[in-house]
């Protein structure tokens, strides 16, 4: 049996807009091993978008418990989470978060700079992963000068420059045209066979998905149903 890479307990997580209370998650628990790819599928506003966030340590829990391998996180200070999150996830998100004026190669290697890499270092492994995601003839270009297809794949090369254990990907086809679907599908694939631990959020998915992931858990309201 694998062990777990992350456990949440009885989770809630409340947030407060103006004078409404709105729950995005209600009493969700949900362990998943090393090497496991698992969908998270659910309507929108069915709290997808924010369990990735707690899971890949960016967005805090109002109650329960979060454990990272043996250790529970939720308490931990931020600079902490922090390093724990650079050192061990990869974050794909829905909506990029690309600095629009720096190149794709740039953006991609980022993950790096707080770890003293050198530039050449950063640019050479920022090109591989490009190219892998068949953007090699756009590295140069400014974030904001890609078609929103190419910043997501820029996106999701970012995730990957730091060799990350745990992947979380927020509906990383949300913006993919057709010809790259496998491409992408391909690169999770490939992560997977890896012994990577992939968290993705799907609120729709091409059937050429079936068969690649271990599990599919289905939320509703902010629960797991
Ligand atoms: P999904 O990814 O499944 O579409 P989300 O996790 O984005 O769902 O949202 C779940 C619920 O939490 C929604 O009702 C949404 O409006 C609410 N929500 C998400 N983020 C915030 C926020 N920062 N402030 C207030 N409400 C939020
Ligand atoms: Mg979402």
């Amino acid at each position: 049996m694998n062990k777990t890479v992350i456990k949440v307990e009885k989770i809630t997580k409340q947030y407060r807009s103006g004078k409404i209370n709105i729950f995005a998650l209600r009493d969700v628990s949900l362990e998943i091993k090393k090497g496991e790819f698992v969908i998270l599928n659910g309507p929108s506003g069915s709290g997808k978008t924010t369990l990735l966030n707690i899971l890949g340590l960016l967005t805090r829990i109002t109650t329960g418990s979060l454990f990272l391998e043996d250790q529970e996180v939720s308490h931990l200070p931020d600079h902490f989470l922090s390093s724990l999150r650079k050192e061990k996830t990869g974050f794909m998100f829905q909506q990029f978060n690309l600095i629009a004026g720096y190149s794709a190669w740039e953006n991609v290697s980022l993950p790096l700079v707080p770890m003293g890499v050198s530039t050449k270092t950063r640019k050479k492994k920022a090109l591989k992963l490009l190219e892998e995601l068949h953007l090699e003839t756009r590295a140069d270009f400014l974030a904001n000068e890609l078609s929103g297809g190419e910043q997501q794949r820029v996106a999701i090369a970012r995730a990957l420059i730091n060799d990350p254990e745990i992947i979380l990907a927020d509906e990383p086809l949300s913006n993919i045209d057709e010809n790259n679907i496998e491409l992408v599908l391909n690169k999770l694939t490939e992560l997977k066979k890896a012994g990577k631990t992939i968290i993705t959020s799907f609120h729709f998915f091409p059937a050429t998905i079936e068969g690649l992931f271990d599990r599919m858990i289905k939320f509703e309201s902010g629960r797991i149903i």
